[in-house]
């Protein structure tokens, strides 16, 4: 399997061949092709692995698809919740990156920073969240975000939001959700994340490399 036989919008494509990314890796061949058919997923993957691009791939080809047909203001289409500010800003970074020169944009949802700058942001139409728990219940508790039209859930390192004692948070957050594809990632698929995959989602497809 080749990036290109994806059937990519062509910037995407163009995008992921700037970054260097030639060939798809290992858990990008299995995650990418099923979650472009709308599968729900628990991807048991490390870091290094392509995870991130795993993910985001399929991100960004919805996304600019369904900006192609709406060109109003977009409420958020999809969200990406993982445990820590720092992975936070890699994966917003790299979702940058993809969806460069489309109609393609982020939000940063995470603690440290004022809350404000990140409503307004979102507030000015944005494709995709990324963020902490934490601060996103902040902003659903205060009515600032709305989640309704987030199409595509995607959880990075569950096991360690897990160990955080982030489960009842992204709970929480889910059910704000209406209806979403779910995409778990976790570098080790414990009972409880099982559980809680399970809980969000039927039909579930688990990938492992
Ligand atoms: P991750 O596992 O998501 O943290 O990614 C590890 C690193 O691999 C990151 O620096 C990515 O930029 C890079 N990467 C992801 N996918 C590919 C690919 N298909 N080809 C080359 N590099 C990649």
């Amino acid at each position: 399997l080749s990036f290109s036989s994806c059937n990519l919008p062509e910037k995407l494509q163009q995008n992921l061949e700037a970054a260097g990314y030639e060939v798809p890796t290992p858990v990008q061949m299995q995650a990418i092709p099923a979650a472009l058919t709308g599968k729900n997923l628990l991807v048991s993957a490390d870091t290094g692995s392509g995870k991130t691009a795993s993910f985001l791939v399929p991100v960004v080809s919805f996304c600019t698809r369904l900006r192609h047909a709406n060109s109003s203001k977009q409420k958020p289409a999809a969200m990406v919740l993982a445990p820590t500010r720092e992975l936070c800003v890699q994966i917003e970074e790299q979702a940058k990156l993809l969806g460069k020169g489309m109609p393609f944009k982020t939000a940063l949802v995470v603690g440290g920073d004022a809350m404000a700058g990140q409503i307004y942001r979102i507030q000015q139409g944005v494709e995709l969240i990324v963020g902490t728990p934490g601060r996103l219940i902040d902003l659903l508790a205060k009515h600032d975000i709305e989640l309704d039209e987030v199409s595509i859930f995607v959880l990075d390192e569950v096991d360690c939001m897990l160990q955080r004692g982030f489960r009842d948070q992204v709970m929480q957050i889910f059910q704000a959700l209406y209806q979403p594809q779910v995409l778990m990632y976790s570098a080790t698929i414990s009972p409880e994340v099982e559980k809680m995959a399970s809980s969000m989602a039927k039909d579930l497809l688990y990938v492992s490399v």
